[in-house]
C-alpha cells in the first residue's frame, strides 16, 4: 500500500526555508527531470534527513506524492563529492554547474542525457586536476542538450566553411561568423581557430577527446569569453556563481584551473 511513495536518485539544485524548520528543495532527477519537494523538519538536529540534502551531493530520496508538492520521507547520500563541496577552487565550478542547469531546465521534463552529464561533471569537478575543464565542457554540452547547440563548423549566417583566421563568435546568433558576416551581430568578437576547435570538441559527446587537449591560457580565456557571452545571451543575465568566480579571479584568488605562465 505504498503507491504514494517513490524512490529516486537526486541532486539538490536550490533550497529555500519552508516553515519553521523545513526546506523546499529544487532537485534534479534521472527519470523525473527537475522537481520541487518539501523536506519537513530538516533543520532540526534530530532530523534523520539533516546533512543529506546538501547541494553538490548525489542522494537517494524516498518521497510521498502530495497534492501540490511531494514530501521527502527518507534520504541517503550515495556520493558526497567531498572535494567539490569543500575545496573553494572546486566549489564555485560546482555551483556554476547546478545554477546553470537550474536556469536552463523546466520542471517535469525528463532528460536522461543531462542527468548523466550532471553526475559525470560532479565526479570530474570532485576528482580531476582541472575543474575548469570539466565545468567548461558541461556548459557547452548543456547548451547542446538544451537546444542551444553552437554552430562552429561554418558561418552561422551564410553557412560557408570558415577560414583559419578572421573568425568572430556571435553570442546572439549562437555560432561563428565569417569575415563577410561579422557585422551581423554587433556583439560578435574575434576568436582564434584554436578556440573554435576547442569549442567544437566540447560540443561533442566524447569527453575523452576534449580532455586530451592541453589548453593554453589564452585559448582558455577565449572559451571563458564565449561561455560568458553565451550565458548572458541565453539566460538574459549572468548567473550569480559565475559573477562571484569572476570577482575572485580578479582579486588575489587564483583558481587551480587558471594556471598562468610567469
Ligand atoms: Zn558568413
Amino acid at each position: 500500500m505504498h503507491e504514494r511513495l517513490y524512490k529516486t536518485h537526486a541532486v539538490v539544485l536550490r533550497r529555500y526555508d519552508f516553515g519553521e524548520a523545513g526546506r523546499q528543495l529544487v532537485v534534479y532527477t534521472p527519470n523525473l527531470g527537475k522537481l520541487s519537494m518539501i523536506a519537513k523538519g530538516v533543520k532540526r538536529v534530530t532530523s534523520k534527513l539533516a546533512g543529506h540534502l546538501e547541494p553538490l551531493t548525489l542522494s537517494t530520496i524516498v518521497a510521498a506524492r502530495g497534492r501540490n508538492l511531494d514530501t521527502v520521507t527518507q534520504v541517503d547520500t550515495v556520493e558526497a563529492f567531498v572535494h567539490a563541496r569543500t575545496d573553494p577552487d572546486r566549489v564555485y565550478y560546482g555551483l556554476l554547474v547546478i545554477e546553470l542547469l537550474d536556469k536552463l531546465t523546466l520542471e517535469g521534463e525528463e532528460n536522461r542525457a543531462l542527468w548523466d552529464l550532471l553526475i559525470q561533471t560532479l565526479r570530474r569537478i570532485d576528482a580531476e586536476d582541472d575543474p575548469w575543464a570539466a565545468a567548461a565542457y558541461f556548459q557547452v554540452r548543456l547548451f547542446v542538450l538544451s537546444g542551444y547547440k553552437p554552430e562552429v563548423g561554418r558561418c552561422v549566417e551564410c553557412e560557408q566553411p570558415l577560414e583559419a583566421s578572421n573568425i568572430h563568435f556571435s553570442p546572439t546568433l549562437g555560432g561563428t561568423l565569417c569575415p563577410n558576416c561579422r557585422t551581423a551581430d554587433t556583439r560578435a568578437f574575434a576568436v582564434s581557430a584554436n578556440a573554435v576547435k576547442l569549442l567544437r570538441l566540447a560540443a561533442s559527446p566524447s569527453y575523452a577527446a576534449y580532455a586530451r587537449i592541453r589548453v593554453p591560457v589564452g585559448v582558455r580565456d577565449e572559451l571563458d569569453a564565449i561561455l560568458h557571452s553565451s550565458r548572458l545571451s541565453i539566460t538574459d543575465r549572468e548567473v550569480g556563481s559565475a559573477t562571484l568566480l569572476e570577482t575572485l579571479k580578479r582579486s588575489s584568488y587564483r583558481p587551480i584551473g587558471g594556471r598562468r605562465e610567469p
